[in-house]
């Protein structure tokens, strides 16, 4: 049994027993059999029974939200929109089933047609960050496809996937189509890189992990999609709207405690404006509320874990803390947002993933400079451009070198358009018009007609 804390108390919330190697081979074996039928289910009825299961998550999504603030620390509203999320997403590839259309190529001698071709068993291993979210981003499209999913949630944050284990079940997906296995990555998350019945993995963690995960499915040949680290910058030009610029920046690197492959923890200033921006940016700053995240008005909650808190912790040692929000004191795992002004380009601070409430701000000189310095990582993820100029918006959004770029606004992740990496920030597209291509194979078949 693995214990599950609340990172807002530190205190046992519940008890879990996680999946050994043997009982995730089993799982894996009867998701095998259950995408014979799963993937014969007609495609009018496969997206009914999703439907259904969106209406068993929109009535739960109360309990589901109160799960989240409890095991993750998240925000009440922050967890709400979270179930939304899953209840949103299953509708919208609902909707995909009846409409995942093949081609009709132009051939000499017959008819050629492609057909979009479900995998088998998918797995899917999610990290604690955003565990509702991430899991149906990867579920609804598999479902949808008609592949079978067997889900390793993190062994931090089990519970809200656990539940929705539960409400698949009460909603009609048939027995073994979806299944959730709590444990732990060594354990669950190896066994399905390893089983060669599963024909694709899902990843979203750390870039460490990931690379493993990339190696490993290669001596089966699983298809993979991976979402990995970020540290996307926030460019600020001198012709924004500094006022709104400035008002929004905390919002785009501390919410969910900066425990957010999206955050823009990298804030970049053109020269002429970088003082009175960070006038306007600290009493923004000062201005987040890091409470009880059970608290209808909290924006901040604590850290996931002590563990995460002390990693966070080391990246503040020995730099220039600039001015910092306020966090609650005591039990729990709280740290108040800071900002720092980095000494060097090369500091850890700048070029490695924080993964908590911590921004560096940097100035630049001119446009050129600004793209050059966001594109200085390992990572490309996303980012955000604040300008006047459209001209200057559109070429900057061309030039970063990340997957999901958002101008005069934070926006990253929207379930109707893609989301992922460049670089090492890994490999593929989630969400949006074309996630189910991702899920399937496709088949050309030509029939001769002369
Ligand atoms: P992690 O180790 O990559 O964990 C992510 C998921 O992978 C968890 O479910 C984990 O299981 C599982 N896992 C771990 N080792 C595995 C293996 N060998 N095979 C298969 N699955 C495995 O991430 P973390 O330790 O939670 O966080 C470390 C850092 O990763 C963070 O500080 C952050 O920088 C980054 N991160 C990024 C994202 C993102 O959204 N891109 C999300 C989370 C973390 P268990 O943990 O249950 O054992
Ligand atoms: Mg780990």
């Amino acid at each position: 049994m693995t214990d599950v804390l609340n990172p807002s108390t530190g205190e046992t919330i519940a008890a879990v027993a996680g999946h050994t190697v043997e009982s995730t081979q089993d799982a894996i074996g009867r998701a095998a059999d259950a995408f014979q039928r799963w993937k014969a289910t007609a495609p009018a009825e496969r997206a009914e029974l999703l439907r259904a299961f969106a209406r068993a998550v929109d009535a739960d999504i109360e309990h589901l939200a109160r799960l989240e603030v409890a095991e993750a620390g998240h925000t009440i509203g922050n967890a709400r929109g979270e179930a939304a999320n899953v209840r949103d997403v299953l509708n919208y590839y609902a909707g995909g089933v009846e409409r995942h259309l093949g081609d009709q190529i132009p051939v000499a001698g017959g008819i050629d047609v492609t057909f979009n071709d479900p995998l088998g068993v998918v797995g899917i291993i999610v990290p604690w960050n955003f565990p509702m979210p991430i899991a149906g981003w990867g579920f609804a499209p598999a479902l949808a496809a008609g592949n079978t999913v067997v889900l390793k949630p993190a062994e931090l944050t089990p519970l809200t996937a656990i539940r929705l284990g539960e409400l698949a079940v009460e909603a009609g997906i048939p027995v073994d189509v979806f299944q959730v296995l709590p444990g732990a990555g060594s354990t669950v998350g190896q066994a399905f890189t390893d089983d060669p019945r599963v024909a694709k993995i899902v990843f979203t963690g750390s870039t460490s992990v990931g690379e493993k995960i990339l190696a490993e499915s290669a001596k089966t040949m699983k298809r993979t999609t991976l979402e990995l680290g970020g540290k996307s910058a926030n460019i600020v030009f001198a012709d924004a709207d500094l006022e709104q610029a400035a008002a929004t920046a905390p919002y785009g690197v501390f919410d969910n405690a900066g425990q957010d492959c999206c955050a823009r923890s990298r804030i970049l200033v053109e020269d002429s404006v970088f003082d009175r921006f960070l006038e306007l940016l600290e009493p923004a700053v000062k201005g987040v509320r890091v409470t009880d995240p059970s608290q209808e008005d909290a924006e901040m909650g604590p850290l996931i874990s002590a563990g995460h808190l002390a990693s966070v912790r080391s990246f503040l040692d020995g730099v220039d803390v600039a001015f910092t929000g306020d966090a609650p004191s005591g039990a729990g795992y709280w740290l108040a947002p800071s900002v720092v002004l980095p000494k060097s380009p090369q500091d850890r601070i700048v070029t490695e993933e924080v993964f908590g409430p911590v921004v560096t701000v940097q100035r630049f000189r001119e446009e050129s400079e600004a793209i050059a310095m966001a594109n200085d990582s390992q990572y490309g993820l996303s980012g955000s451009i604040w300008t006047r100029d459209i001209g200057r918006g559109l070429r900057a959004a061309r030039g970063v070198e990340s997957g999901a770029l958002s101008v005069n606004s934070h926006a990253a992740v929207r379930y109707s358009t893609p989301f992922g990496g460049f670089k090492r920030s890994g490999i593929g597209r989630e969400l949006g018009p074309h996630a189910m291509d991702s899920f399937t194979e496709m088949k050309n078949v030509f029939i001769a007609t002369d």
